[in-house]
């Protein structure tokens, strides 16, 4: 079943006299349950496509349409509550709170939510039991995405956006962050999209979106889904 569809989205951007089309009359439909890889060269308009899909900058044309809403429309106010109540974010420290530990952000995140799976265990799944102490500044970069991980686990939304999930960790790290992707995809059937340019994680997917320039290269189902432990890396 269809859960997203852009029709004809096109994002524009304005520096002085010159003009962008980071999004230039993209169409996509997004199913119900799948995970959706989005590959492409830097520059190529991914991070601006996730950010129009997920209502967190507006379109310049086109719609974005959830089961048929068109949330482009929606007000500031609407489009905050929409967010909060379907969509999770995995981004590099994507709003991590400075002030609580690994613990209590994770608490954040499933206090938002409805997942019944305790905090302790996610934070295990996500290797950081030895630091769940620990304040976000006393963590490493890779540390602190895993925090943003396991809170978006927690959350166990509808839909997740991941924004480079594994940009940056060590191949073993990674692995173990796409597995744990992975398994709540199964679990939840929670729809996830993942931007990346590392051409090895397309092979966890259903389907495969390219982009370049702007636009939709190609699109293509994986006939199976390869093990996260078994992808080629980098
Ligand atoms: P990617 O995520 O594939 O690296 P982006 O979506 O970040 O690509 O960027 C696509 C294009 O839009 C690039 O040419 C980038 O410079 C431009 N762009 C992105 N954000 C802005 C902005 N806020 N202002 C102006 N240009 C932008």
């Amino acid at each position: 079943m269809e859960l997203i569809k852009l029709e004809k989205v096109t994002k524009k951007y304005k520096l002085g006299e010159e003009i962008t089309f980071a999004l230039d009359n993209v169409s996509l439909k997004v199913n119900e349950g799948e995970i959706l890889v989005i590959l492409g060269p830097s520059g190529s308009g991914k991070t601006t496509l996730l950010n129009c899909m997920s209502g967190l900058e507006k379109v310049t044309t086109g719609k974005i349409l959830y089961e048929n809403k068109d949330i482009a429309k929606y007000s500031d106010s609407k489009i905050t509550k929409f967010r909060k109540k379907n969509i999770g974010f995995i981004f590099q420290t994507y709003n991590l709170l400075e002030n609580l530990t690994v613990y209590e952000n994770v608490l954040v995140g499933a206090n938002l939510g409805k997942n019944k799976t305790s905090v302790m265990d996610i934070i295990e799944t996500v290797g950081l039991k030895r630091h769940k102490d620990k304040y976000m500044h006393q963590l490493s970069g890779g540390e602190q995405q895993r925090v943003s991980i396991a809170r978006a686990i927690a959350k166990n939304s509808k839909v997740m956006f991941c924004d480079e999930p594994t940009g940056a960790l060590d191949e073993k790290t990674g692995k173990k962050v796409l597995e744990a992707l992975v398994e709540i995809n199964k679990k939840y059937r929670t729809t996830m999209i993942i931007i990346t340019h590392n051409p090895g994680i397309q092979y966890i997917g259903d389907r495969v979106v390219r982009m370049n320039s702007g636009k939709i290269i190609s699109d293509t189902i994986n006939k199976e889904r390869m093990e996260a432990k078994d992808i080629p890396w980098g």
